[in-house]
């Protein structure tokens, strides 16, 4: 069997980890190294690995996993200013964890292009 990843763990509980938003069907917690005042990551309940592999979640699932982005940035207080979501994909865009994740990053103004 597959090692879980340190998603899982959190899901688990045998990881603690700053919790915002446990959601139905998504889990919304500060990412331990922010990349903003506001950095929040979004998963589904349900592992896939990344948006590659959205073709294997549920509609159902994949609904309330874009809902609870979208619940988490209101619950943040970021729809006024507004906030970056990324989906870091594969290894070009250096993903660092096989468990698909939202950045929600908020909280200052925002630079384009990303580096
Ligand atoms: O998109 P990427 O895979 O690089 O993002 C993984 C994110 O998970 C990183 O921003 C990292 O800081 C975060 N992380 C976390 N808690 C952990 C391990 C990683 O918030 N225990």
């Amino acid at each position: 069997m597959e090692e879980p990843t340190i998603f899982e763990k959190i899901i688990s509980g045998d990881i603690p980890a700053d919790i915002v938003l446990d959601g139905e069907g998504f889990l919304a917690f500060r990412d331990i190294n922010p990349q903003a005042p506001e950095h929040v990551l979004v998963i589904p309940k349900t592992k896939i690995r990344g948006i590659h592999e959205l073709n294997l979640l549920d509609a159902e699932t994949l609904y309330a996993f874009m809902q609870g982005i979208r619940k988490t940035a209101l619950h943040l207080g970021l729809e006024e200013g507004g906030y970056r979501v990324v989906f870091n994909t594969g290894k070009d865009a250096q993903q660092s964890v096989d468990y698909i994740h939202a950045h929600i990053l908020g909280g200052r103004a925002m630079t384009w292009p990303p580096g």
